[in-house]
């Protein structure tokens, strides 16, 4: 399923090179991914669905570019909305309907 969602995000028009690191990881109920420095852990709810797994990855990969750009935002108070807000304009795999 990670494969297809890398290779659907590729088709978007992303480059995915910034994922050099996947790993799926325990979560709390509600929590489907985290970016990492060079990456995504992914949750089991992530996996609902490929639409799903697309929507996580692609969420996950404008995050790690995020970082990779300004590392410094990162950092600043209050900044997680403004990260949030943005990845949400960018995306282009919206949150699948159930
Ligand atoms: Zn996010």
């Amino acid at each position: 399923m990670v494969r297809a969602a890398d290779a659907a995000l590729r088709l978007a028009g992303y480059g995915t090179g910034p994922l050099v690191v996947l790993i799926r990881a325990e979560m709390p109920p509600g929590h489907r991914g985290m970016s990492l420095d060079n990456g995504a852990a992914l949750g089991s709810e992530a996996f609902s669905s490929q639409a799903m797994v697309n929507h996580v990855l692609e969420e996950e990969l404008l995050h790690v570019m995020q970082k990779n750009d300004a590392p410094e935002r990162w950092f600043k108070p209050g900044i997680a909305r403004n990260l949030e807000e943005e990845v949400h304009e960018q995306r282009k795999f919206p949150f699948p309907g159930n």
